[in-house]
């Protein structure tokens, strides 16, 4: 199995966009966006099998497969940034 646990934290801190530093990404919601084969592939993993230990660590929601907010489930609430 390639999955070593549910979340997945991007440890890299020289990707090109702000927005796509320290973001933890669930992968069972993985979208194309996310570009998890990227940062699997860059060795730019941590995994965590809670959101709040990835929280403590200073990881914030990837909004494509978290979302931006953690209150409720909306879902259809979405910040454009580029
Ligand atoms: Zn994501």
């Amino acid at each position: 199995m390639l999955k070593e646990a549910r979340y997945c934290a991007n440890t890299s801190q020289s990707l090109k966009k702000a927005s796509d530093k320290r973001k933890v990404h669930d992968l069972e919601n993985e979208k194309t966006q996310c570009q998890i084969d990227k940062i699997r592939g860059a060795g730019h993993t941590k995994w965590y099998d809670s959101l709040s230990e990835a929280y403590r660590d200073g990881y914030a929601n990837c909004h494509w497969c978290l979302g931006v907010a953690m209150s409720g489930r909306r879902g259809g609430r979405r910040g454009v940034t580029s």
